[in-house]
């Protein structure tokens, strides 16, 4: 009996990609040289398989969406049984169950104060449709000259041009500049920039001074106040103490601008709690966002979808005579798709039914354990973890801080080594992060973590 040798399918594969696709965040001249474009065929809870067999874990829950593992069963059933009842219906007029109980169950869940779901298709289509509503909600009650916005350095709240303004990554940003409209950029609590012996909740709450002081100074022309709760993720998974946000609202209240909570990345359990603003919270103080963004890890991963939970008085300034032309006409075709709201809604019963927050906590226990040796590396900054999510960040000189050359690609470096001992890492500049879905084991982030390690050892070499 002759054995055939294993068909190279990912060389096969790859070729007709890079033939016919031009993929995102992507240099495609990379796929030219050392970098591969690896071909999925399958996944398997935190793992993904290649065309060849080859298994990857997936450190990064692919681009933060992913909760409960790839091809979850559960979710995929439930999404199986939509699709032989209703795949898609217009939203403006008609509407359909799985939108009305997700809707129930997103209010029921969220932070108190929210009473009304506006459906999109992804992350930076929701940021749009905060914005454009704070602004609208603004004109309605004839305050027209509130047409500005205030964000943090370092945040990112998508890529669309009104998403694109309010975001604070070069990379990303720059090229674009001439067609955003320019926010107003109030320093970030972030806490890597805190003073020698400065607490977290003492470097973020110095930093509301900022906030105020340009509050002050633009309340009249500003809408809102967006910020990404927690962990500013694409701009370095920055991260801050959750008394910023119990400040923010309540100069938010003083100064009479919205607040815009953008939970897309860390919704959903990734900080510790279901929604990282719950942190904001205390006896004495309920959080309430006057807009709160969710998607990712609202479909468990699954499919795009997206919502704004806005609150009872801003509905009602929409809420008058047709003629009065103050109704929010934005539309997205794909709006409440229903198979994405019955993958959102198993995701939910998956919180519902299982201990996930106390799972999710133990797993976070045992990375950061595994973390404390990396600190004390020649060329690792800081090591910082925000629940689920954690960060390194490696610099040319420890004492100074001093950054390597972007043009020295080193989290690159990590990337192949990665990619080469079987985990998808997918470090953001020279910030080497972990963000994995909640099904990992102690065993797989061992794992993770190790190869990271290596990878750095690799990068900095
Ligand atoms: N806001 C935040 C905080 C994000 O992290 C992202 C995506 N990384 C977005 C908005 C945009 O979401 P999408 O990629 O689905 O447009």
């Amino acid at each position: 009996m002759s054995i055939e040798p294993a068909a190279d399918l990912n060389t096969a594969w790859s070729a007709r990609d890079l033939a016919a696709i031009w993929h995102p965040c992507t240099q495609m001249r990379d796929h030219a040289g050392s970098v591969p474009m690896i071909p999925i065929a399958r996944g398997d809870g935190a793992w993904l398989i290649d065309q060849n067999g080859k298994r990857y874990l997936d450190a990064i829950s692919s681009w933060w969406t992913n909760l409960f593992g790839h091809a979850n069963p559960r979710i995929a059933a439930a999404i199986k049984d939509q699709l032989d009842r209703l795949e898609h219906v217009i939203f403006a007029g008609f509407s359909h169950e799985p939108a009305i109980r997700l809707a129930e169950e997103l209010l029921r869940i969220a932070p108190p104060g929210l009473a009304r779901v506006f459906y999109a298709d992804n992350g930076s289509s929701a940021v749009e449709v905060a914005l454009k509503m704070s602004f609208h909600y603004w004109r309605n009650l004839g305050r027209s000259g509130k047409t500005r916005f205030v964000a943090l350095t370092g945040s990112y709240h998508g890529e669309t041009l009104g998403a694109l303004s309010v975001t604070d990554v070069p990379l990303y940003r720059a090229t674009y500049a001439p067609l955003l409209n320019q926010p107003i950029f109030v320093d970030s609590p972030d806490c890597y920039m805190r003073e020698p012996g400065e607490s977290w909740r003492e470097h973020s709450l110095r930093k509301l001074a900022d906030m105020r002081a340009a509050l002050e100074t633009h309340s009249e022309e500003i809408c809102a106040v967006i910020v990404e709760p927690l962990v500013q993720c694409a701009g370095g998974m920055r991260m801050y103490h959750p008394a910023y946000l119990t400040g923010l609202r309540r100069l938010c209240d003083e100064f009479g601008v919205h607040l815009i909570v953008d939970e897309i990345a860390v919704g959903f359990g990734r900080t510790g709690t279901l929604f990282a603003c719950e942190q904001a919270c205390s006896d004495q103080q309920r959080f309430t966002p006057d807009f709160l963004c969710l998607s990712k890890g609202l479909t468990g991963g699954f499919l795009p979808l997206s919502a704004v939970l806005t609150t009872a008085s801003i509905y009602e300034a929409f809420y008058a005579e047709y003629t009065s032309r103050k109704a929010f006409l934005h539309s997205h075709s794909y709006t409440g798709n229903p198979l994405a709201c019955r993958a959102a809604l198993e995701t939910l019963a998956i919180f519902r039914d299982e201990p996930v927050l106390e799972r999710t906590r133990a797993l976070a226990a045992h990375l950061a354990t595994r973390l404390v040796a990396v600190a004390d590396h020649a060329h690792v900054a800081e090591v910082r973890q925000t629940g689920m999510i954690a960060a390194i960040e490696l610099v040319r000189d420890k004492s100074t801080r001093a950054p390597f050359s972007a043009a020295e690609r080193r989290g690159l470096r990590v990337y192949l080594h990665g990619l080469e001992r079987g985990v998808l890492l997918r470090p953001l500049g020279d910030v080497v992060y972990f963000m994995p879905p909640y099904v990992i084991t102690t065993d797989e982030i061992d794992l993770m973590v190790d190869v990271a390690i290596a990878g750095i050892e690799r990068a900095v070499a």
